[in-house]
């Protein structure tokens, strides 16, 4: 698991985080939600599967 890197590990933003691009972070104080991106959890889990290893496909035999 790593910290969230949206929420910053508290699990929660402003509520106007997803509602407005303009004004960020100007409601800090103010209401929140559970970050979306963990869940309201403030870590997500990273999946080392091999499936999302993306093979190189660079042609650089050149
Ligand atoms: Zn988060």
């Amino acid at each position: 698991m790593e910290k969230c890197p949206v929420c910053g590990g508290r699990g929660f933003v402003p509520a106007s985080f997803y509602e407005s691009s303009e004004q960020e972070w100007h409601t800090y104080s103010a209401a929140t939600v559970p970050c979306r991106s963990c869940f309201g959890r403030g870590y997500i889990i990273v999946c080392n599967c091999p499936m999302y290893v993306v093979p190189k496909t660079t042609d650089d035999k050149t």
